[in-house]
């Protein structure tokens, strides 16, 4: 479908965007390293320019410093933030080839400068943020220790997938989701006016763990300083709260008559 929309449309799509491995803010959807390479060719076929969206993937999270890595792909653009300061202050990038910088480094009478910043390009906290980040990242081995807390989050998983109620258990290195659903036969999904994943988040945060579902995707993205045993609790933690939530009726009950929660997230 990717491929006959970009043969059909070559002439005005600019760019691809992708977040690589997983759609993150969209619900922890993952897809297979293939379907990258696949994307990465179909641009090259039809002169598209692929850009990398990896403000949440990047920076160890799928167990590659790079999630496209795992693809053998390079983007044509690549945005990084988040990990990139250990998110200690704000900085993005976005990092490009030189095909790109030559298309606006020309003689100053072309005109073809491309004049872009912000108010606080190059802030230079944030930038030293930024330098302490990768400092840790070359004086520690954070993605062999990110592959063990991958591994122990895989294994904590297992029950998980038996629940009769958690329609899919996904995972790419140190992002964990479980799909609550109202019938996993067939992936039903509970009604949203529920909200049970809201449910979820209420229940966790009286056991001391802020868990923020997606819907009623549960997930794990734990900062790599976590321990196992910080895993082991957390994990007992999604399955009491899962276990309350997709009890009929709902234990908090208090679905209004148009549908919304009477409780503001
Ligand atoms: C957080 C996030 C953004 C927004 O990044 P800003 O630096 O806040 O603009 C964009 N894309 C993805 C995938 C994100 O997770």
């Amino acid at each position: 479908a990717l491929d006959a929309t970009l043969a059909a449309h070559a002439g005005e799509i600019a760019a691809l965007i992708v977040e690589p491995l997983v759609q993150c803010a969209g619900g922890m959807r993952m897809h297979d390293p293939e379907y990258l390479r696949l994307a990465r060719a179909a641009c090259d076929r039809h002169g598209v320019h692929l850009i990398a969206d990896e403000i949440a993937v990047g920076f160890g999270r799928t167990g590659t410093l790079f999630a496209c890595e795992q693809a053998g792909i390079t983007p044509d653009f690549l945005c990084l933030s988040k990990g990139l300061t250990g998110g200690y202050l704000p900085m993005s990038v976005v990092l490009t080839g030189d095909d790109i910088y030559r298309a606006f480094y020309d003689d100053y009478g072309k005109l073809t400068a491309f004049l872009h910043s912000h108010s606080y390009t190059g802030n230079p906290l944030a930038a030293r943020a930024a330098l302490a980040t990768l400092d840790l990242f070359a004086a520690s081995d954070v993605l062999g220790r990110n592959r063990e807390l991958a591994a122990h989050m895989a294994r904590l998983a297992g029950p998980f997938r038996t629940h009769p109620h958690i329609g899919d258990v996904r995972q790419r290195g140190m992002i964990l989701a479980f799909e609550m659903v109202a019938d996993p036969a067939t992936r039903t999904p509970y009604p949203w006016q529920q909200r049970r994943g809201l449910d979820v988040y209420r229940h966790a945060l009286d056991r001391g763990a802020l868990l923020r579902p997606l819907g009623n995707v549960v997930y794990f993205m734990p900062p790599y300083v976590i321990t196992e045993a910080e895993l082991d609790r957390l994990a007992e933690i999604a399955w009491e709260c899962i276990e309350l939530v997709t009890l009929d009726p709902l234990p908090f009950g208090d679905i209004e008559p148009d549908g919304r929660s009477g409780w503001l997230a």
